[in-house]
């Protein structure tokens, strides 16, 4: 099917883009992005938006920078930067390992970081590594910037706090401490397809003692959350079978789980239970 008719925005700068949202925005405008989730909703007619705002030629948008302890990731980074490591020690490393798992080659070639973040889809790898990292999103309008901690971001499934005028410009990922262990572990049918449910784990051992743990799990509701209870039983804890056990339990214990044609809740539950499980030992090493 073809899409339903729109106006077409090709901005230049951001000034422009966020100029065309405040216009376009309440009109049911859109930004175009790497366009792999918007265009196919397009073209089942899910979304029938009446202008699109494509951000593609917008001066500085592509930049991938560290600034001192953040990894600054600006609105058309795409996936597929992330095959390289961006940056040394364990983030470079963590988010290749994370890159590797969204979808196939060719939409990774295009579809963006920030556009994962402004969709929201709660079985997302790259929301999921904002939650658990604990990134600022840095949003731009006619009313200025603002800053918005990924814990108050996502807010239910495919809802987040930017408004419709907003453009996300840039999120911004704390660095890991070198020292810090990292797993992640997704479970889906085939390869490329959507996770459902994940695990993306990070924390520091004093000899063989966890501190710093922290557990996202995503896929299994309708937003990635961090998992308090399972992280409260890591720390200061040995690294080990028994202690991955019981923090997995935890998680499971934690969610409400999604129910949909490819999981019942038990079987989300079970899933939540082995990929946390197996994201721990796998950070372990
Ligand atoms: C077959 C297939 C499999 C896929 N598998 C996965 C997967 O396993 N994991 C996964 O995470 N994703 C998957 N995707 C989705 C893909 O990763 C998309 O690239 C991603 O969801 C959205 O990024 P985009 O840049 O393509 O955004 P677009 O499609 O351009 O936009 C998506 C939405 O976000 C809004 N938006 C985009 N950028 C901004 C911005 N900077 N500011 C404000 N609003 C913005 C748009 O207006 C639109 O509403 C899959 C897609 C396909 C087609």
């Amino acid at each position: 099917m073809k899409s339903a008719p729109f106006v077409y925005h090709a901005p230049k700068t951001v000034d422009d883009a966020v100029a065309e949202l405040a216009e376009f925005g309440p009109l049911d405008g859109r930004v175009l992005a790497g366009g792999q989730s918007l265009v196919p909703m397009m073209a089942f007619r899910l979304a029938r938006p009446t202008h699109l705002v494509d951000i593609n030629s917008v001066a500085g948008l592509d930049r991938l920078a560290v600034e001192g302890d953040t990894l600054s990731i600006a609105a058309c980074v795409r996936h597929a930067a992330f095959h390289r490591s961006v940056v040394s020690g364990p983030t470079g490393s963590l988010l290749s390992a994370v890159a590797s798992n969204i979808a196939h080659y060719p939409i990774r070639l295009r579809g963006t970081f920030c556009g994962s973040l402004a969709h929201a889809d709660p079985a997302s790898e790259w929301c999921l590594t904002a939650v658990t990292l604990g990134a600022e999103i840095v949003a731009a309008s006619r009313r200025g910037r603002r800053v918005i901690a990924a814990d108050d971001y996502f807010e239910g499934m495919m809802v987040t706090a930017l408004a419709e005028d907003e453009l996300l410009l840039e999120a911004r990922l704390p660095l890991l401490a070198p020292d810090t262990h990292f797993g992640f572990y997704e479970f889906s049918r085939r390869a490329g397809d959507y996770a459902l449910a994940m695990a993306l784990v990070t924390f520091r051992l004093r000899d063989g003692v966890i501190v710093e743990p922290r557990v996202g799990v995503g896929g299994a509701e309708a937003r990635p959350r961090r998992m308090a209870k399972a992280e409260a039983l890591l720390a200061g804890q040995s690294a080990g079978t028994e202690t991955f056990r019981a923090a997995a339990e935890a998680a499971a214990d934690a969610i409400d789980p999604l129910e949909d044609v490819h999981a019942d809740a038990a079987f989300r539950l079970d899933l939540v239970r082995a990929v946390t499980r197996r994201a721990l030992e796998q950070a372990l090493g």
